[in-house]
């Protein structure tokens, strides 16, 4: 009979994988309940999960932020493929990625941090001049994952109560108050995509618009103007999004019509939709989300509260929680590991 509850804050994307994960590694005596403001059901827009595109798509850098996400999103990359073959229900498919910038920044036009993030990406190849539309300066092309972000956090949320753990509706006012909601809570774990009262988090506004006009591959274009374009198909016949915009601490709920016109109007010069639909779209809704983001990047860290109760933080994924969802996960298990927080088993 558990003796002990892991408490997990939140069920977005990182608190259910980071939930799953813990799940492999709980000894006999303990239990995990994940509690929650928001669920998959659920549609606000300080609840980013379900509004996410999602692709993957490698971002070239060398700040340690950039070289950190870079490991995660490689082994998220190599456990969405066996999610994508193992798990036909999970809204995880894999198809052709697409890049074309127009203004490459300088990153890009460095060969080692290009190398450092896209050559783990199955079939990747620089495009030549003559593969490239008119405009575009830089191009490639390689394998890439894109996720029916509601269906896939209804698919982990599945598995995790199928597995044996608790779920709870609930809002916190302060993380403390996790400690009381469980019999013998000692571990904390803080998956609330802001965080509760940091001041180093922030929101980055996205606008896109999902539409029902099919497209086979994901595209990304950026435009001189610093602008992004994208189109990423959801599996499972959930339609494309068609994006976006990324407005740092923008509060704005609603949608702007301006923002959906130009955001198609790109759409339908640069996508290669199919052409029964006559290059108009037939729009579903658009989508307003506020990526949890933080400055320096996610906080993914142990805090000791007393001799007995730890706090475990996994939050601040800005615009790449999909992306990095797997390797935040399993870096957060390793530190309860570390710490003594689970039980280390030979299936590791
Ligand atoms: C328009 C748009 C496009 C995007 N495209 C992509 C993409 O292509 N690829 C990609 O990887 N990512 C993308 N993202 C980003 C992605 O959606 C986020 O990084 C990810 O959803 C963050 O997940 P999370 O679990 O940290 O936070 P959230 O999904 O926000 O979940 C937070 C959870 O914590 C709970 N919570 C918070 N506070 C409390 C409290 N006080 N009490 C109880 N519960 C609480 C919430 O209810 C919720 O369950 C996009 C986002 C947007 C908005």
């Amino acid at each position: 009979m558990p003796n002990e509850t892991i408490v997990v804050i939140g069920a977005g994307v990182i608190g259910l994988t980071t939930a799953l994960r813990i799940q492999q590694n709980l000894s006999p005596s303990q239990s995990i309940l994940l509690v929650a403001r928001d669920f998959p059901s659920d549609t606000s827009v300080n609840y980013a999960s379900p509004w996410a595109g999602a692709h993957y798509r490698p971002v070239p850098g060398s700040t340690h932020q950039a070289l950190r996400e870079a490991n995660q999103a490689q082994r998220t990359y190599e456990y969405m493929k066996r999610v994508a073959a193992d798990e036909p229900g999970s809204g995880v498919a894999f198809i052709r990625g697409v890049e074309h910038l127009e203004a490459p920044p300088a990153e890009y036009l460095d060969r080692q941090s290009v190398e450092n993030v896209y050559s783990h990406l199955d079939g990747f190849r620089a495009l030549s001049g003559g593969e490239v539309p008119d405009g575009v300066v830089w191009g490639v092309e390689y394998g890439t994952y894109v996720v029916n972000s509601p269906v896939y956090c209804a698919h982990l949320l599945r598995k995790f109560v199928l597995g044996g753990g608790e779920v709870k509706k609930f809002e916190l006012v302060n993380l403390m108050e996790a400690f009381s909601l469980a019999r013998g809570v000692r571990t904390v774990v803080n998956c609330s995509g802001i965080g509760i009262g940091d001041p180093r988090a922030f929101i980055i506004r996205g606008q896109t618009c999902l539409v029902r006009n099919p497209v086979s591959e994901t595209i990304t274009r950026q435009n001189t103007d610093g602008s992004w374009s994208f189109c990423i198909p959801r599996p499972l016949d959930g339609g494309t999004i068609i994006g976006g915009t990324k407005e740092p601490h923008s509060w704005d709920p609603n949608p702007s019509l301006e923002t959906r016109e130009r955001l198609l109007a790109n759409a339908t010069k640069w996508f290669p939709f199919t052409p029964e639909s006559g290059g108009k779209f037939d729009v579903i809704r658009d989508i307003v989300g506020r990526r949890p983001a933080r400055e320096g990047g996610m906080r993914i860290e142990v805090e000791k509260i007393t001799d007995d109760r730890y706090v475990v933080h996994g939050y601040g994924a800005g615009g790449r929680g999909f992306e990095l969802s797997r390797g935040v996960a399993e870096d957060m298990a390793g530190l309860m590991l570390e710490k003594g927080l689970l039980q280390a088993k030979a299936s590791l």
